[in-house]
């Protein structure tokens, strides 16, 4: 198998390894500046002028990063995702703020409680580098915006008296720039929490600065197990031997792994760049969990892809490589719907005798549904009879007691109407009409 590779830019040639291989060095010689650019590339006329732009959202690229790039390709994908350009500065249509309306979904600062059973939790506003397409650059990056103790400690106790709340996801910001006896007192506060049955962390440092994934970070991570962790990489490029180190440090800690990648033009709307980042995602055991549409927000529409990019990407791997390779392709919806999948249409008509298929080659195949059909009794079924649950808790066991409205969050009733109707679940008796059918390839199979 051909290995990863180790890069370093020549202008860091000098630097002691056991300087470039701490994370401390790597944090404080982080690139920021004109200069400090000219020393590894030649900025393009539209870097130089973004990098003139006052109040342009915060530049900083670690010296390993920075390595990553190619000096002599102005479209790198990794110089993409990390240099501005004039094209964030102008204005495109339908560019948001806060996108996501995350702020309007926040019971208390920097908690974020859409769904019903987990809670997006922002602990910093700091960053190892700073994504140019970010969702929160309203609040990344400024040192001034982080959160106290104070703000913390809202957090931990709306978290306390919610219990519906079972998985929270750590974020930011990246939450591996914290210190770590601030990053251990939250785990620790959050663990002593009975009904917090799991934690996440959403990370780009294994990314951005993998000499940070240390022994002593996974011995106190592997504390607070089940514990699990979503890193970022969105192109191939990004996958190094440090990375790779990394990764192995953290999975042999018995940390999951996932990968969060955003579908950007210019850097990954590719189905051949995708299958090769994949594949060497799940060399390194991270298995690849979403590719993000990319969000409206401020300063990234040139970024934007068609939807139909990402459904191409998704038909070209699904089938065609390993299941587990595949992430679920997701729009999160503007305004602040949540989390949308998408797929591509493999059902080409549904009626109660039989559902008309697509396989990823085109083929086509009929299944006859059962003539009878006795769905499960789950109140007669183990393990769920005699569960006990107490009122307001989540469960098949709340919902048959007619419970169902505990699953939303406390205090939410009216923001969860704003979309209009309440979630309803689909009577099974209704007909479901299949809009959009076939791919045209597909069509001349057809019987
Ligand atoms: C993405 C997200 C989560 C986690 O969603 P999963 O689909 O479970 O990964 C939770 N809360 C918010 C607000 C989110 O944006």
């Amino acid at each position: 198998m051909q290995p990863f590779p180790s890069k370093r830019a020549p202008a860091f040639a000098d630097i002691p390894d056991d300087k470039w291989s701490d994370w401390r060095w790597q944090l404080s010689h982080r690139l920021n500046s004109i200069e400090d650019f000219e020393q590894i590339l030649t900025l393009t006329e539209s870097e130089h002028q973004a990098l003139c732009q006052v109040g342009l959202f915060r530049v900083d690229i670690t010296p390993y990063f920075a390595s990553l790039i190619d000096p002599e390709n102005p479209l790198d994908p990794i110089r993409k995702q990390i240099l501005p350009t004039a094209a964030e500065i102008l204005p495109f249509t339908g560019e948001m703020e806060d996108s996501l309306s995350e702020d309007a979904h926040s019971p208390v600062p920097g908690l974020v409680h859409r769904y019903p059973d987990r809670v997006l939790m922002l602990v910093t506003t700091q960053c190892a580098s700073y994504c140019r397409y970010c969702t929160r650059s309203r609040i990344v990056g400024d040192p001034t915006q982080s959160f106290s103790s104070k703000d913390f400690e809202a957090q931990l106790d709306y978290l306390r008296r919610t219990p519906q709340v079972r998985d929270v996801l750590l974020s930011g910001g990246d939450p591996l720039t914290l210190a770590p006896k601030v990053l251990e007192r939250l785990l620790t506060a959050l663990r002593e929490i009975p009904h917090i049955e799991i934690i996440r962390i959403g990370s780009r440092v294994p990314v951005f600065m993998p000499q940070r994934v240390t022994d002593e970070l996974c011995e106190l991570l592997q504390r607070f197990h089940p514990l699990w962790l979503n890193i970022h990489v969105n192109h191939p490029n990004e996958i190094t031997a440090e990375l790779a180190d990394a990764c192995d440090k953290l999975t042999r800690a018995g940390i999951p792994l996932g990968n969060q990648s955003v579908l950007l033009a210019g850097v990954n709307d590719d189905p051949a760049i995708q299958r090769r980042l994949v594949h060497n995602l799940v060399r390194l055991r991270v298995r690849p969990y979403y590719l993000y549409q990319c969000d409206l927000v401020q300063g990234a529409g040139h970024f934007r892809t068609p939807i139909g990019k990402g459904i191409e990407i998704i038909e070209s791997l699904l089938g065609h490589t390993s299941g587990f390779a595949v992430p679920t392709y997701v729009v999160d919806a503007p305004g602040g719907g949540g989390k949308i999948p998408l797929t591509p249409n493999y059902i080409l008509s549904y009626s109660d005798q039989k559902v008309v298929l697509r396989n990823y080659e085109g083929f086509i195949t009929t299944y006859y549904e059962p003539t009878e059909y006795q769905p499960i009794d789950p109140s007669l079924t183990a393990p769920f009879k005699g569960e006990i649950l107490e009122p307001g808790q989540s469960g098949v066991a709340g919902l048959l007691a007619g419970d169902a409205m505990s699953l939303k969050p406390a205090g939410f009733d009216q923001v969860h109407q704003r979309g209009g109707e309440p979630h309803r679940l689909r009577d099974r008796t209704e007909k479901w009409v299949p809009r959009g059918i076939g791919d045209g390839k597909s069509a001349d199979n057809e019987a």
